[in-house]
């Protein structure tokens, strides 16, 4: 077998620094786990238009189609506002997204016990938390057709249209199935099948794929704005949910936030398997490049480390290294270190980028 393939996109503002922790974690599996893998770099996003004019060139498209896994770090600042649309920083993500067909968007709500005090909810209600929200990323209102703004008689009509195909519904209810089977086995999916047709199929198609193909998974339904409000009252009963684009870009907003700060937020977005099996894979943090702070090393890079341990677990099968690499962030944070974002309101002093990732490396190998 040839060595696992990564194509780093640091990106923008502090996506060179956060990425540049993620580094020393791959080196250290080299070194120390005897896994190396073959990383190529390149851009994205302003960095890339500054040198093409584009904010991914299509050599970067067709290495991200090749690899078996993207780590992107951040795109956008304040210098790119004004471009015009077609060539913004986030179009090179999207482009990414959209090229390499991600349709399942896995977003973890997981409350590290050291800063369980940092949630808005009171703590015993997230300590120990560790949910997962597969939100489907490729289709839905954000993509249908018909679209746009247009004038009915005299006034203007703003239209979007919620539109799925029973193919769409069954590869993301399977993508959440599997996911379960890797984990507690229980799904609760997500929709408004009391008001939308939309919702009906969705309901109906996922309880098949489950009743033909997963019948060992325990499988509920919730309409979504149930869902909003127990995942507020009381969250660790679930473990997966699957829901669509629009459900699923508010509920994994709100699900995130019950954790904390957004340095600590990973993510992944998978799409159908390659000739070796793999899926397409992009993992990436949740927040952007943060201009306010870049280039001072303050960013927290947890959030892109824990999406690199989400690329062990779901695009190399490296589960106890995944978990080997989450239990090092838990370890340092219980030592009590904090970068700036992770000071609670009673202070304290913060250590930098590099400080943190250099912690966790040390931790990793104190797990040996
Ligand atoms: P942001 O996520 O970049 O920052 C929001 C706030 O959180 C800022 O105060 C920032 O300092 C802080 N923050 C974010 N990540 C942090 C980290 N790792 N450590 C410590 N603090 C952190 O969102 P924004 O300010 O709305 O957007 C800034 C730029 O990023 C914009 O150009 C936006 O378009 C872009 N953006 C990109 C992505 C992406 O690349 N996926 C996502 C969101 C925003």
């Amino acid at each position: 077998m040839p060595n696992p393939s990564i194509l780093i996109l640091a990106g923008d503002g502090i996506g060179p620094e956060v990425m540049a922790e993620v580094s020393k974690i791959i080196d250290w599996f080299g070194a120390k786990r005897g896994v190396s893998f073959d990383v190529s770099e390149d851009l994205v996003g302003g960095c890339a238009y500054d040198r093409h004019g584009v904010p991914l060139h299509d050599d970067t498209m067709a290495k991200a189609q090749a690899v078996d896994a993207v780590l992107l770090g951040a795109v956008g600042g304040p210098k790119y506002d004004n471009l015009d649309f077609s060539v913004k920083p986030e179009r090179g993500l999207l482009r990414l997204r959209k090229e390499m067909d991600l349709f399942a968007n896995l977003r973890p709500a997981q409350c590290f016990d050291a800063l369980a005090d940092f949630s808005s909810l009171k703590k015993e209600v997230v300590a120990g938390l560790d949910i997962m929200i597969v939100r489907e990323l490729t289709s839905g209102i954000y993509f249908g057709e018909p679209r746009g703004i247009f004038t009915e008689g005299n006034e203007r009509v703003g239209i979007n249209t919620q539109r799925y195909t029973e193919s769409e519904i069954d590869r993301v209810a399977r993508a959440a199935f599997e996911l379960a089977r890797k984990r507690s086995g229980r799904v609760c999916s997500m929709e408004k099948a009391n008001v939308m047709e939309s919702g009906v199929l969705w309901r109906e198609v996922v309880q098949k794929v489950h009743d033909a193909d997963y019948p060992d998974i325990a499988l509920s339904h919730m309409y979504a704005d149930n869902g909003a409000m127990q995942l507020v009252r009381n969250p660790k009963q679930f473990d997966v949910i699957v829901t669509d684009n629009l459900f699923g870009d508010i509920l994994s907003d709100a699900a995130a936030m019950l954790t904390g700060s957004l340095g600590m937020l990973p993510s992944a977005s998978l799409g159908a398997p390659m000739a070796n099996g793999r899926p397409k894979a992009l993992y990436e943090p949740v927040h952007g490049s943060a201009p306010d702070i870049a280039g001072q090393g303050k960013a927290n890079p947890i959030a892109t480390i824990l999406s690199f341990a989400m690329a062990l677990r779901y695009s190399f099968d490296m589960g106890e290294d995944a978990a080997r690499v989450e239990q090092a962030v838990e370890t340092v944070l219980a030592n009590g270190l904090r970068t700036a974002d992770l000071l609670g309101p009673e202070g304290g002093t913060p250590v930098s980028t590099a400080q943190m990732g250099d912690a966790i490396v040390a931790a990793l190998d104190a797990s040996l």
